[in-house]
Formats: C-alpha cells, structure tokens, sequence
C-alpha cells in the first residue's frame, strides 16, 4: 500500500541521485548542441513522464527549437498492455523538419516505436529519439534509441517524472519503488 503522508517511505533505494540526473542531463545536452546546430528541431515530448527530462535537457540544448508535446496512453500499472492510443497529437507541422523525439523511458519499445512509424508518414528531414531511461531487459520488439542518458536494470522505478498510478513524479530522483507497494 502506498504511503499516506511521506511517498519517500514508498521507496526501497535511491537509483539515480538528483545530482546524477543533472550531470547526465547536462553531458546529454552538449551532444545534442554540436549535432542539432544549425537545424532547429522540433523537440516533441512523450507527456507526462517526460516534463522533468525535457525542462532539464531544452536548457542544456544552446540552439534555436520549435517545442511541443504529445500524450499517449500505454501502461496501466506495472504492465503493459501492448496497446498504444493517441490521446494529443502534435500542434506544428514536421515536414521537412528535423525531429527530436524526447521519452522518460524505453522497456518494450512498443510505445516509441509507434510513435516514430506515425511520424514517420509526415515527411520529417530526420527523427531521432532521446530517453532519459533505458531498460533493454524489457525489449518486446527490436528498438534502439538514438540518445540515452542512463541505461538501467530490470525492475519498477519512479521519480524525476515517472509514477506508478499517478505518483512520485516529483520525487527529485529516480527510486525503486518498494514491491510491497504494488503487490496488495
Ligand atoms: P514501452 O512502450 O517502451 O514498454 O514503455 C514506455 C512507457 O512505459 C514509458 O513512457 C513509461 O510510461 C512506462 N514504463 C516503462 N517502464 C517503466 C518503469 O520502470 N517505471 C515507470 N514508472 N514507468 C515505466
């Protein structure tokens, strides 16, 4: 059972530090400085895992960029269901457009690789995809992102912008969260 008062107690250990995060995030920046000079991308958000992420990374990223946002809804839980719906598509066109696609975390690589097929058909110059967070354990189809700050261990984490039912975003860092939590 979740906590009541203190969603600290909900975790069983400290993943990724809030200063780690922000080392990673800055190093991450750079790179995508030298390779987005001169491009303007279009940086598109995976809502709402991604907003700590994208804050962090747009900040570190010294060149001019068009920002937007979609929302796809895919997890419920702890599991996937496999089953992908656009909730908010895109605001601005991408034709032509250099695209940067920013995620909180790639497990089965079932949601981002919907997401590049569908963008895809709109005619980008390029579409590249960025995650804070890689699981390769949790491959169900074969994907690769282009960028990515931290790959990490099989199992459940939360904080810096993802839940678990709709919590922990504002953890300051990524936690494992305790089974106990989930498993009643
Ligand atoms: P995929 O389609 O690659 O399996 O999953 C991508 C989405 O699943 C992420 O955007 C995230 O919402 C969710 N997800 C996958 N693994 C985790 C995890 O360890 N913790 C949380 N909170 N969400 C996860």
């Amino acid at each position: 059972m979740m906590h009541k008062t203190d969603m600290r107690q909900d975790i069983e250990s400290i993943l990724l530090s809030a200063e780690e995060l922000k080392a990673g995030i800055e190093k991450l920046g750079k790179t995508l400085t030298e390779d987005y000079r001169g491009k303007e991308p279009v940086v598109v958000g995976i809502l709402r895992g991604v907003v700590p992420f994208y804050a962090t990374l747009t900040q570190n990223m010294d060149v001019p960029m068009v920002q937007d946002f979609m929302s796809i809804s895919s997890y419920h839980g702890t599991q996937t269901t496999g089953e992908i719906r656009f909730k908010k598509d895109l605001d601005v066109s991408i034709q032509g457009r250099h695209v940067l696609i920013l995620e909180d975390i790639v497990d089965s690589g079932l949601t981002l690789k919907k997401v590049v097929e569908e963008l895809k058909i709109r005619n980008p110059a390029s579409i590249k995809v960025c995650t804070l967070l890689d699981k390769p354990s949790g491959r169900k189809v074969e994907f690769q992102p282009d960028y990515c700050c931290f790959t990490i261990p099989d199992g459940f984490v939360v904080g810096f912008g993802l839940d678990y039912n709709d919590h922990y975003r504002n953890l300051p860092y990524v936690g494992i969260l305790k089974k106990e939590v989930y498993s009643d």
